[in-house]
């Protein structure tokens, strides 16, 4: 090992929660170093794709119980209300911080901050700019980042492990990806914010880069992954790319239609009431998928499957441009429709999880000195359904809390022996070598990577049945064991994206084995876990998370209770 970098906290993410737990580190202690790890230039997360809003309270007819209950219900009273008090207190402090910081929210006509209605929430409390949200929010946090001189950057660092010795985190083992060298970077604390895990399914709005990396990481560290089975379908995505059209076009006012023309939420009973388009994500999916299964799905020559309408029409020009310019600008390129004149195919698409590596409250994982925050954590914010607008907030949040956190802890804690770190980072560094250019004799990235897809889409997709569920996990076991004849061809040093692909590969493989166990142990309709064979919920047994942790010979499954507050469980009707 020629490289091993000294730091004292190592941050594996530059997205946003990433970026907002190295600010609040060097806010706590300017002096700390800070290693910024991330596979691809910060700017390039995912987080930059967000296109809808982030909320929090900011009206006068708003309260931040509102905002509580709103999330406690969207979570179908998964969600541990401690968690979620916190998040709501935090949440406007954090968004003003933003603007003090650069980002440009649009604003009302009288100068205050404009919100707009979303999914799911009572009133119109998410903020928005234009609808190019994550950019400005990624952009603002990057540029804010870089006044700080001791947050040092590892662009283009695939981390491909943790280093963990007698139950300490000392840093992690990342593959260089310009020159091909395994470093080991150490530090007193990590925190993992790699995202989410969306590309275990075909049809996804998450970019190329959520592997669930980071999910993975800790999973194979021994930590249990949380909530894993409730994975969010967003009703509204385009066809044939899985392009997401974001749900302010709903909250600006877009309709649902299904082929005859009629706005099917408000012409029958999906327990969305007076709500409509603004009923919560879970249900609006399971909606279309039902008129669809119906025969009332639209039909598009070319395209494979039947989809919704999402009609803008009555908006006009000027509010769409105003407001939802990049909606016209992603119809029109990618399927062709100018929203001002036709409305817009789409349907439910894979978008978000809900579950990750189960923290607590500040973010700190069973390893000491390992925190995790953001899509990749699971602190029990969402629950088993998560609002939209909620998640960008949450990385701020709890990006933050985990950054201030593990700045407390460095002050503590001794490093593990150094030695034993890096001959860790040795091993990873073998176990690379051996993959890189591996001819083996059985199939290639893509191969195996579609066999999982097709797996994880019939297994669980927006309902679910028993029997499909563990036809998945069996699959996706199967493949697992299928990996380790993969053939390799490029031997090169100097990116090569098909090692990185099969790293990620091998990721998102331990993330759909989590997903699929988990969800095969839940036999109740909750949220985003629609199961066909149980289509109540069932607080008697089954209010609590779920965990999956790695055992010797494959996923070990347990349950942790949740924590409530003064909402008891209800019927969740809007
Ligand atoms: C299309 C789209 C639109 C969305 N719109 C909204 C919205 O309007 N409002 C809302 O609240 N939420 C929205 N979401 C969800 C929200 O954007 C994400 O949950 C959030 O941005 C995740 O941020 P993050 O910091 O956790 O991770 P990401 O932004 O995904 O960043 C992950 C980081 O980890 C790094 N990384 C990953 N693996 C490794 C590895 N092995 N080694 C090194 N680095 C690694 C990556 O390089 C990247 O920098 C949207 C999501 C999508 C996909």
């Amino acid at each position: 090992m020629d490289s091993v970098l000294h730091y004292d906290i190592v941050i594996v993410g530059g997205g946003a929660a990433g970026l907002r737990a190295a600010i609040a580190v060097a806010e706590a202690d300017p002096q700390l170093r800070v290693a910024l790890v991330s596979k691809v230039y910060p700017m390039r997360s995912h987080t930059v794709s967000a296109e809808g809003g982030a909320a929090a309270v900011a009206r006068a007819d708003d309260s931040l119980e509102a905002h509580a209950y709103d999330t406690v219900k969207g979570s179908d009273f998964l969600g541990d209300q401690p968690v979620i008090q916190y998040f709501v207190e935090r949440a406007p402090e954090e968004l003003v911080r933003l603007e003090h910081w650069g980002c440009p929210w649009s604003r009302n006509d009288d100068g205050t901050v404009a919100t707009r209605a979303f999914g799911g929430m009572t009133t119109k409390r998410t903020w928005f700019a234009t609808d190019k949200v994550g950019f400005h929010i990624l952009h603002t946090l990057f540029q804010t980042s870089l006044r700080y001189e001791r947050i040092e950057r590892l662009d283009e660092h695939f981390v491909t492990k943790l280093l963990v010795q007698d139950g300490r985190c000392g840093g992690v083992a990342a593959l260089d990806i310009r020159s091909g060298e395994t470093r080991a970077v150490l530090g007193r604390a990590v925190i993992l914010a790699t995202g989410g895990g969306g590309r275990a399914w075909p049809f996804t709005t998450n970019g190329a880069i959520k592997t669930g990396d980071g999910m993975a990481l800790a999973y194979r560290a021994g930590l249990a992954l949380k909530d894993m089975e409730f994975v969010q379908y967003h009703p509204t995505g385009l066809p044939g790319t899985g392009i997401l059209i974001t749900e302010a076009a709903r909250g600006e006012g877009g309709h649902l239609k299904n082929a005859e023309g009629e706005r099917f939420l408000i012409t029958r009973d999906y327990g969305v009431g007076q709500k409509a388009e603004l009923g919560p994500r879970d249900m609006i999916s399971r909606a279309i998928t039902q008129e669809i299964a119906a025969g009332r799905g639209v039909s598009l020559p070319g395209k494979t499957g039947e989809f919704a309408h999402l009609d803008l029409r009555h908006l006009g020009a000027a509010k769409i441009d105003s407001r939802l310019p990049f909606v016209r600008e992603l119809a029109r390129t990618y399927i062709g429709v100018d929203p001002v004149h036709e409305p817009i195919p789409v349907r439910p698409v894979l978008h978000y999880m809900m579950g990750g590596v189960d923290t607590d409250i500040d973010g700190a994982t069973q390893i000491a000195g390992l925190y995790a925050a953001g899509e990749t954590a699971c602190v029990s914010l969402n629950g088993a359904n998560r609002l939209g607008s909620n998640s960008l907030t949450e990385c701020l949040v709890f990006g933050a809390r985990s950054g201030a956190h593990s700045a407390a802890h460095v002050r503590e804690a001794d490093a593990p022996p150094e030695a034993a770190l890096v001959e860790s980072a040795r091993a990873a560094e073998a176990e690379l070598e051996a993959l890189r250019g591996r001819q083996g004799g059985g199939e290639t990235v893509a191969q195996l990577r579609d066999a999982m897809t097709r797996a994880m889409e019939e297994g669980t997709g927006v309902y679910r049945e028993q029997a499909g569920m563990r036809r998945a996990a069996a699959q996706i076991a199967e493949l697992g064991g299928r990996f380790a004849q993969l053939r390799l061809q490029d031997g090169s040093r100097v990116f090569n994206t098909e090692i990185t692909a099969a790293l990620e590969l091998r990721n998102l493989l331990d993330v759909a084995a989590a997903v699929t166990v988990a969800a095969a142990e839940r036999r109740e309709s909750r949220g985003a876990h629609a199961c066909s064979d149980y289509p109540e919920r069932n607080d008697g047994e089954y209010l609590h998370h779920s965990l999956v942790r790695l055992g010797d010979s494959g996923p070990v499954f347990d349950k942790k209770p949740v924590e409530l507050g003064i909402w008891e469980p209800e019927e969740r009707k809007y």
